[in-house]
């Protein structure tokens, strides 16, 4: 991997930064780029996203105060389809995350060969700290400042870190309350992700952790290793955290130790996955769980296992924690949480780093299932959903494994070749207009 600026990121006039995440991320896109040769004016188009959207709205608050809060939307790259991609409500959410995220979805939507470019957004809020009402208006306020921006056909967003079903559903029906009459019914296919009541696809809320599920079953095996009995721990007990440990553990995994921003739990004969995810529901964190022993940050991230699964912020794996994790395979759940450096010293460890673009492409998969049954005015039972998502998953895992023997690279830049592939073959039928 590129040790300094890329030469398209030089040509693009970015200043070398070995700690933005943008550029640790488009550095490993045009690495890959450059395995493929892809052609350079492609790489400078992938480089910078196609729009980057800032907005600024009031909020009342339920005291009568009122608050500013901004909102981004980047739409990174739309050559196969309307952008698609989350709507992150953070108090870190800034434009140069937002935009290395909006990159990773035209990415994960070509690896699963989805008819959908990507895209990225949110607003720099802790979503904890306010009232139900207060999200409410935000949300709506929100969704009527990007008026126009956003559409079934232009851009769909959907859930993410902070944001759920209920967000999408306040995003859906303020849409609709907008739009010309025709849509004013059918215009719940705006968003994916919302609740299965109002349009939402059974099977959504537990697609990231199923998708990595699916993944293991297909890369596991390769290495040696089975689900039964592996141990394993996260970090992060969120949407993707607590489905992708409870549905590993279904299957007969050990999870031995968990972190998040409430604190750091270890029990090496196996906490329970559901009772954990309900007393996080409950309290908000993992912290004082009875049926663990509270540990630190770095023995969580040391405690000796099978599978370490990231499933929280970006950059949480940095240099010094990849010299203290003690796994086999790192399976990244959430997006970008393994900086470059931390990643090369992982594999010079031996340890198999699966990439965030297959590993938690689940979530997007079934929204891309989602907006289909909203369009075709259809309703696939769960059953269905998951058949569907194997079969992606494991297709688009294929494509990885073969990527990475035909160019003998890392897994990384093996995902990232067989997503490019997808989308020059597509620039090189569509040109580039005029
Ligand atoms: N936020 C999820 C992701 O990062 C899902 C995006 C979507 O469903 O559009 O992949």
């Amino acid at each position: 991997m590129a040790e300094n600026l890329n030469g398209v990121l030089h040509e693009l006039g970015f200043r070398y930064d070995p700690n933005d995440l943008y550029q640790q991320t488009i550095n490993a896109v045009l690495h890959a780029a450059e395995l493929l040769e892809l052609p350079h004016h492609l790489q400078l188009i992938l480089a910078q996203p196609k729009n980057e959207i800032m907005v600024h709205f009031p909020v009342r608050m339920d005291d009568n105060t009122y608050r500013l809060f901004k909102g981004y939307r980047v739409q990174h790259n739309n050559i196969l389809g309307p952008y698609k991609g989350g709507m992150r409500y953070h108090q870190t959410v800034n434009l140069d995350d937002i935009k290395s995220l909006s990159v990773l979805m035209t990415m994960k939507c070509s690896l699963m060969r989805l008819p959908l470019g990507g895209a990225k957004g949110g607003v720099q809020v802790d979503p904890r700290r306010h009232s139900s009402d207060e999200l409410m208006r935000l949300t709506r306020r929100f969704t009527t400042a990007l008026g126009t921006n956003i559409g079934p056909n232009h851009d769909i967003p959907a859930p993410d870190m902070g944001t759920n079903a209920q967000t999408m559903a306040w995003m859906a029906d303020t849409y609709m309350n907008f739009a010309e009459p025709n849509a004013r019914t059918t215009g719940q296919a705006v968003v994916t992700g919302k609740p299965p009541e109002f349009g939402g696809c059974l099977g959504r809320d537990k697609a990231t952790g199923q998708g990595l599920v699916y993944v293991l079953d297909e890369i596991l095996p390769e290495l040696g290793l089975s689900l039964k009995g592996l141990t394993m721990s996260l970090i992060g007990y969120g949407n993707v955290g607590s489905w992708t440990a409870r549905l590993l553990a279904e299957r007969g995994a050990i999870l031995r130790a968990v972190m998040d921003h409430t604190g750091a739990i270890r029990e090496d004969a196996g906490i329970n996955a559901s009772a954990l995810a309900t007393y996080v529901e409950k309290t908000g964190g993992v912290a004082g769980y009875p049926q663990a022993t509270p540990i630190g940050i770095d023995d969580c991230y040391s405690t000796p296992v099978d599978l370490f699964i990231p499933a929280a912020l970006e950059q949480m794996v940095d240099e010094n924690r990849a010299r203290m994790i003690n796994c086999k395979v790192l399976a990244e759940g959430a997006n970008a949480p393994t900086t470059p450096a931390a990643e090369r010293i992982l594999l010079e460890r031996g340890v198999a780093v699966l990439p965030a673009i297959l590993c938690n492409a689940g979530g997007v998969t079934v929204s891309y299932f989602e907006w289909k049954q909203n369009r075709q005015a259809e309703t696939w039972d769960a059953e269905t959903v998951d058949a569907q998502l194997k079969k992606h998953v494991f297709a688009a895992a294929q494509r990885v494994k073969l990527a990475a023997h035909r160019f003998e690279c890392d897994m990384r830049t093996a995902a990232y070749v067989a997503a490019l592939e997808n989308v020059g073959r597509v620039y090189r039928l569509r040109g580039i207009f005029p």
